[in-house]
């Protein structure tokens, strides 16, 4: 078959009109994949369909073209994954309860942000910030021929107790910031010394592309933003590359001004009814 796109960018799978090809197989799988089908709404109820044929949804409050129906989940924007559609749920919770209440449904509280500095003593972080070298661990799988036979078999079988806490041990907290305060700081470089992946370089401003190839590890990901201090008392600047910054916390653990701490930041979507 050719895979043949039409000018709205809908695919068709088109016969080449080559011959047919039999292989012998004991058991075939058929792998049909998914999509979202809305024949069943009645076109004619105020509810708008656009490209697709997917229900025209806004994405800030999941409110369809009628403004009673809402649309959560892979049937909003089409497949995503089950954490999207739970968050998708809250919203839709946010803006049935504003509508029910008689309120503008966009008029809606932001989240709640906070950051949390994560340093309880000289020499302790209330967070696991090791840097663990393992590779991800592969969960086990049921017998083949079990799950093969019966398709109502669990196929993943979770890891073990200890398997799961070194997979856990991997974990890069990306919820723990560094957060850089250029007033404290006074330009000793000893957190450039320690930082194990060479992501803090102090240097001139500049443009950013030759900025980038200045850095102690040069910047090739362009689609990860670089962080650039204000101007310091040498007129260099802070630079830090997050792409390859591992969480560790050694530069606040060096840091003699405290210029750098670990904060943990907090995100807390808000319900309904707040
Ligand atoms: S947390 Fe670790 S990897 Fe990240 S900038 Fe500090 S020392 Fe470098
Ligand atoms: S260790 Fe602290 S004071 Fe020294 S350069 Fe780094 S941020 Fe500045």
């Amino acid at each position: 078959m050719d895979a043949v796109y039409d000018e709205e960018g809908q695919r068709s799978l088109i016969p080449t009109g080559e011959d047919l090809v039999f292989m012998e197989a004991d058991a075939v799988l058929i792998a049909i994949g998914q999509e979202n089908s809305f024949p069943w709404i009645e076109r004619d109820i105020g509810l708008e369909f656009g490209k697709w044929d997917m229900p025209v949804v806004d994405e800030l409050t999941f409110q369809s073209s009628h403004e009673q129906v809402f649309f959560g989940g892979d049937s909003a924007f089409g497949p995503e994954n089950i954490i999207t559609a739970v968050a998708h749920g809250h919203q839709v919770a946010i803006s049935i309860d504003l509508l029910c209440r008689g309120e503008d449904v966009r008029n809606r509280l932001a989240p709640g942000v906070t950051l949390l500095s994560q340093k309880m003593g000289v020499h302790e972080w209330s967070y696991d910030n090791a840097i663990e070298a393992d590779l991800r661990f592969i969960v086990p799988q049921a017998d083949k021929k079990k799950t093969l036979a019966d398709r109502k078999v669990e196929v993943e079988l979770g890891f073990d107790i200890s398997t799961g806490f070194k997979e856990a041990q991997r974990c890069l907290n990306c919820d723990v910031q560094t957060v850089f305060e250029a007033v404290r700081c006074i330009e000793c470089d000893a957190c450039v010394d320690i930082c194990p992946t060479d992501c803090i370089t102090f240097t001139a401003n500049g443009e950013e592309e030759t900025l980038r190839e200045r850095l102690t590890a040069p910047a090739g990901n362009l689609a990860q933003d670089l962080y650039v201090s204000e101007v310091l008392p040498t007129t260099r600047v802070m630079v830090k590359d997050e792409n390859v910054c591992l969480h560790c916390g050694l530069c606040a653990e060096r840091c003699p001004t405290t210029a750098w701490d670990m904060q943990k930041f907090l995100y807390n979507v808000t319900m309904a009814g707040q």
